[in-house]
């Protein structure tokens, strides 16, 4: 058994990586974001338990619930059935699709006058890198700007996180809804992560955090309990590797400008260089579920795409193909990433990388509802 991650690593968080211990990250959620504009349209339907889906005779699922309906047990993605028999009382609406993207046009625009770098996520919720923006001004009180601006201009409330990277952000601003503003700073990220459970980091969803059960980790300190090595082989490297950094509170994503955004792209660097097909193609349908899953999370299609081959010698290889409708699946995906690695390789393969490109946004399933039945 393995003490800390400080001693695995050999080294403080800050000495590692002082470079990502500089940024400064807030992220914003708007709470409740549907039920909340349904109420500012509609004062009257203000205090009420509120479910913002479609009828409960439907087989539409619950797209918001108001914060007086979650006390019922009424949760996003339950169906408006299962939600009318947890409370009768509550309030059934129709989303209206359009006016939510009207607001959160808006809420995009305050994002704007704080920061250059702001990725959106969905439409109630984004991350501003405002490293650059808050020299003379601390990240918290940029926060605290932005929330009374949203509040004060369009009437909702937004919960924020301030923290030196993405994951941390995203974790601080979940930590005091509604209405809330939480500061992660990096002095403090080594003393509350080994007691986070595992389930809290953005990306580990049931599927994964059942598979980490089973090796007996469900807190980040549990991570460290198990050699890197071995998790290799448990995990797979990509996963091990995402797990090791995650669960010490290390997240070098960059907060993407969605608008600037030509590409969407995932690769690997094998452990050792790869030569059979079936070793390439495991890790393939790992890249593409990846980009698949990246371009889902930026809401995109895409029409295009690269896989890039990066042999022993470091010498590159690209190869491309186009669609004339977009990818659906991460299946797709990988069926055409493999026609294309199918076309040979010179010698043995160091990384495999996919990006898909000509990207439009998805517009008409943005929120996924089944048309009711009434
Ligand atoms: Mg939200």
């Amino acid at each position: 058994m393995l003490e800390s991650p400080k001693q695995i690593r050999g080294g403080t968080l800050k000495e590692i990586h002082p470079e990502f211990l500089k940024r400064k990250i807030i992220h914003v959620d708007m709470d409740a974001f549907f039920a909340a504009v349904e109420i500012l349209d509609n004062p009257s339907l203000k205090g009420l338990p509120l479910v913002i889906g479609g009828s409960p005779q439907s087989r539409c699922v619950v797209c918001t619930a108001s914060y007086e309906a979650r006390k019922f047990g009424i949760r996003s993605a339950m169906a408006c059935s299962q939600a009318y028999r947890l409370c009768p009382d509550a309030v059934f609406l129709m989303p209206r699709h359009r006016r939510y993207v009207e607001i959160s046009k808006e809420i995009f625009l305050i994002f704007a006058r704080y920061s250059k770098k702001i990725e959106s996520v969905s439409l109630d919720e984004g991350y501003l890198d405002v490293t650059e923006e808050c020299q003379g001004e601390s990240a918290s009180s940029l926060a605290k700007k932005i929330k009374e601006d949203i509040w004060n201009e369009i009437g909702i409330t937004a919960s924020a996180g301030v923290a030196p990277n993405k994951m941390l952000a995203k974790l601080a601003s979940e930590k005091q809804k509604p209405d809330g503003l939480t500061v992660i700073r990096p002095e403090s990220i080594s003393a509350f992560m080994p007691t986070l459970p595992v389930k809290k980091i953005n990306g580990i969803g049931p599927v994964t955090a059942e598979k980490l059960s089973k090796y007996g980790i469900s807190l980040c300190s549990d991570i460290y309990k198990h050699r890197k090595m071995d998790l290799y082989e448990k995990l797979g490297p990509r996963l091990a590797e995402w797990l090791w950094d995650h669960g010490q509170g290390i997240c070098r994503a960059p907060v993407e400008n969605n608008h600037d955004r030509k590409s969407v792209g995932s690769e690997a660097t094998f452990p050792k260089d790869l030569t059979d097909l079936d070793s390439l193609k495991k890790e393939l349908q790992e890249i593409a579920q990846d980009v698949h899953e990246r371009l889902s999370k930026k809401r995109l299609l895409a029409m295009s795409l690269t896989l890039k081959i990066k042999y022993a010698d470091f010498s590159l290889e690209t190869r491309s193909t186009r669609l004339s409708t977009p990818f659906t699946t991460s299946e797709e995906i990988f069926r055409y990433a493999l026609l294309l690695l199918e076309r040979g390789y010179k010698q043995p393969i160091r990384l495999l990388g996919l990006s898909l490109g000509r990207l439009q946004d998805r517009k008409s399933d943005v929120i996924q509802v089944q048309v009711p039945l009434f």
